[in-house]
């Protein structure tokens, strides 16, 4: 059943994300920030790869001595023929393109298999669900799971004084889904 640990009521309760975005206050729930929602993580930090960044670096420096030759004197080249002066001029673009793309490559590769390796995000989608299974007594001004809303077999929580609600969030979020990290390791 739906009703506080506390005093029984089964009418006090609002959900967590009702009283958090009961601005004015109508509902006569907790102040909004009191029952905030989990912090969304911070985006993980921008993976890099080594190679690919020394590729680009020196595919970089290979295009602009390339750019040198292309336009740069070059004393008796007109007794070659044009395909040879072609070659010439425009042969060292060749490499430098080769090295920039496989380091772009590298790089985003980097980059994609960065942001799938990071565990934040579904943590945090774990703490958000808990969240919103989360109730308020509006009598008490406290926090409560009622029994199975956040598995099955975890019966009701104790009521929670809203100084610990955060924390809670957290500790109950890794109680419903511990299973599945052990899991997943
Ligand atoms: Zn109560």
């Amino acid at each position: 059943m739906d009703v506080c640990p506390q005093c029984g009521s089964a009418e006090g309760g609002l959900t967590a994300r009702q009283a958090f975005e009961d601005r004015d206050g109508s509902l006569g729930g907790p102040p909004a920030w009191e029952v905030a929602p989990p912090p969304a993580p911070a985006p993980p930090a921008a993976a890099n790869s080594t190679g690919g960044i020394v590729l680009i670096v020196i595919g970089g420096l290979l295009f602009l001595s390339a750019l040198y030759r292309s336009v740069a004197p070059a004393p008796g080249i007109e007794q070659f023929d044009d395909a040879y002066q072609a070659g010439y001029r425009m042969g060292g673009f060749v490499p430098a393109a080769i090295a920039l793309t496989v380091g772009v490559l590298l790089q985003q590769r980097a980059r994609r298999t960065g942001r799938a390796g990071s565990p934040l995000p579904d943590r945090w989608k774990q703490q958000m669900a808990v969240w919103e299974q989360a109730r308020l007594c509006r009598t008490c001004k406290a926090a409560y799971w009622p029994d199975g809303v956040l598995r099955a077999d975890i019966p009701a929580s104790p009521l929670i004084p809203l100084d610990r609600f955060p924390l809670m969030v957290v500790t109950m979020a890794e109680r419903a889904h511990g299973m599945q990290y052990a899991g997943k390791r």
